[in-house]
């Protein structure tokens, strides 16, 4: 543990896949958490761990209607992230974002409190820029399925600004790229854990379009560390920063490798590839290597590792479970 002075720290969204692992993070250096979350895309199975913790607490909530509680520092998570998930309630989407964001910064402004959000390369759209750099306006379809996440998101981040703008409120804002690790949802859709979950049981992994579209794979655990040191820069940087790895593989390399790791007999079936899905996806990640004195460490192969681990370990159980 850190010799840190005890903060109370607000994690929206911290049931959900990176929000609890940013809750274990806090905790271990000695903070205070309260974990705010109304468990529609997070589960009790991802902090069941901290409830006997006394310095955390969860409390189920909806962020879009107003949050009075007293803190030092916010951590703004809340949003369901995955394209299966996020396009179900595809207003409630927007809501999160918007509403969200605007009860979240009013809370901030009230406290003076330094306000983290969580947005997305998705603000990118399908880029016509590659790699992505923080100065890349972005190429989004405003009225298309992924638009809810996209637009809420590119929203929430001109409220964080237009706050720090009119209001001198002291916000951070990372743009992450696509992340993985145990906790991800087995069944939302998300390419590493549909491919890990189909690999473990020898069916079909599915490859949507020609599979030659690629993406940048973040381990969870470094990413956690540069919401961290983020966070610990002065007043003076608010972001936008690029958070992710810029190490970029096709989809069907990724399907190998999955195949490769877990000794799967499964073999790749190609699926139409869904509207409006990006061609390319890669951080520049220039800024936060400069500001943050950051990068990812983790290789695919040893964050896949881990997370083909957990996979195994949680199908065993709700198998066994099934069983009962
Ligand atoms: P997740 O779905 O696991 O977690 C989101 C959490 O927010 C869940 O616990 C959910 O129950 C909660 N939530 C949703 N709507 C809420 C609401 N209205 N009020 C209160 N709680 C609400 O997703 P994640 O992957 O952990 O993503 C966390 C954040 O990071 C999201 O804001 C997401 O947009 C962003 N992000 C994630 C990735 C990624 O690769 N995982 C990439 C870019 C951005
Ligand atoms: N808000 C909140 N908690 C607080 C302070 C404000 O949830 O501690 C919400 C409140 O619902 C408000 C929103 O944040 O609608 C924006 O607050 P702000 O002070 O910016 O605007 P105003 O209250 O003037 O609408
Ligand atoms: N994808 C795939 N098979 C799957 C799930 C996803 O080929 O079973 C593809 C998807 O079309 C996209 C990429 O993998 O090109 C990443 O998808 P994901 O939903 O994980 O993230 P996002 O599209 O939001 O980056």
């Amino acid at each position: 543990m850190k010799n840190t002075i005890r903060k109370k720290i607000l994690v929206t969204g911290g049931a959900g896949f990176l929000g609890s692992h940013l809750c274990d993070r806090l905790l271990s250096e000695g903070h205070d958490v309260l974990c705010v979350d109304n468990l529609y895309t997070g589960t009790k199975d991802n902090i069941k761990h901290l409830i006997a913790n006394p310095f955390f607490e969860l409390m189920r909530h909806d962020v879009t209607t107003p949050l009075y509680v007293e803190v030092d520092e916010i951590y703004n998570l809340a949003c369901p992230a995955s394209p299966i998930h996020y396009q179900y309630d595809p207003v409630q989407t927007t809501k999160t974002c918007v509403h969200g964001s605007i009860n979240m910064l009013g809370l901030a402004k009230r406290l003076n409190a330094r306000i983290f959000q969580a947005s997305t390369s998705e603000v990118y759209g399908d880029p016509k820029a590659h790699p992505q750099s923080e100065t890349y306006w972005g190429h989004v379809n405003p009225i298309g399925s992924r638009s809810c996440y996209d637009e809420g998101k590119r929203c929430a981040e001109t409220l964080f600004f237009d706050y720090h703008r009119q209001h001198d409120l002291d916000i951070k804002v990372a743009r992450i790229f696509n992340t993985y690790g145990p906790r991800m949802h087995p069944n939302d859709g998300r390419v590493v854990s549909n491919f890990i979950v189909q690999a473990l049981h020898n069916q079909p992994i599915t490859v949507y379009g020609s599979g030659n579209q690629t993406r940048s794979f973040c381990y969870v655990g470094d990413l956690i560390e540069s919401f961290i040191r983020m966070m610990e820069t002065d007043s003076g940087f608010t972001g936008p920063v690029n958070l992710g790895n810029p190490q970029e593989f096709s989809i069907l390399e990724l399907a190998e490798k999955v195949i490769e790791m877990t000794g799967s007999s499964s073999r790749v079936e190609f699926k139409s590839l869904p509207q409006d899905d990006p061609v390319q996806r890669q951080p520049d990640i220039s800024l936060a290597r400069n500001t943050l004195d950051w990068e990812p460490v983790t290789t695919l192969e040893q964050g896949l590792e881990k997370t083909i681990q957990y996979f195994h370990e949680l199908l065993i159980s709700s198998e066994g479970s099934e069983s009962v």
